[in-house]
């Protein structure tokens, strides 16, 4: 075979080795968790964090106000017991009673805040963590699909690297080495299809004896990208 259109055979395969390389690097990128992913992430660990300060607080303003309702219930009894003699000792005590009541009732109140709270932090968590487990299941069948492909690509990509030895074998080695550093040179293109009378690389419209060696089947270069030509 004529060294251009082995030439121009190499140069499909190694397109499709670019195109097999290019799609692998970017399902490698798709791969990866989404930055919507990971943000639900962070959202979740918030909502885990707001219940665990709700739950640490309720739980402590709970102990608060029991121990206070026993300290009174103590008060209570000694009052009520009627070992305290004197009366002012009795009209001192009942007032601290009376206030030390006032005080329980602000921290009941304050636990039931805290119990409210807890409430809304868990049907928070619970919603945040419904979607982050539906993104995260979404996110791994993508990801399973396109480790599948990726799989393809490299039996693709070897299967392609085979036939370019074997094409290679049948070549000069100084052609392959013109044409490997032309292709570095010129975007990845260095054997361009001759369109009618322009060259498929840049488009330039070629001269008549140009188009008549490529025709011929000759090793020509077109005149303004310089990549060889075949027909
Ligand atoms: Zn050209």
């Amino acid at each position: 075979m004529q060294t251009i259109k082995l030439l121009a055979t190499l140069q499909t395969i190694d397109l499709k080795l670019d195109s097999d390389r290019r799609q692998f690097a970017e399902n490698k990128q798709a791969m990866q968790p989404s930055p919507q992913l990971q943000e639900k992430a962070k959202q979740v660990k918030l909502a885990e964090a707001r219940l665990a300060h709700w739950r640490k607080e309720r739980r402590e303003r709970d102990e608060k106000a029991a121990e206070l309702s026993n300290k009174i219930t103590t008060l209570e009894k000694q009052l009520y017991g009627g070992r305290i003699k004197d009366v002012r000792e009795q009209v001192a005590m009942q007032q601290n009673v009376e206030s030390l009541k006032r005080h329980l009732a602000m921290l009941e109140e304050s636990a039931l805040e805290a119990l409210l709270e807890q409430e809304e932090a868990e049907n928070v968590l619970a919603k945040e963590k419904q979607t982050f487990v539906s993104m995260k299941q979404a996110w791994l069948e993508k990801k399973a699909t396109l480790e599948k492909e990726q799989e393809a690509l490299v039996e693709h990509a070897r299967g392609l690297k085979s036939k370019r030895e074997q094409v290679v074998a049948t070549l000069p080695a100084a052609d392959v080495k013109r044409y490997e550093a032309m292709r570095k040179k010129l975007g990845g293109l260095a054997v361009a299809k001759l369109n009618a009378r322009s060259c498929g690389g840049c488009g330039a419209s070629l001269p008549t004896a140009v188009v008549q060696k490529v025709h011929e089947g000759q090793t020509v270069k077109c005149p303004i990208c310089g990549r060889l030509l075949y027909d």
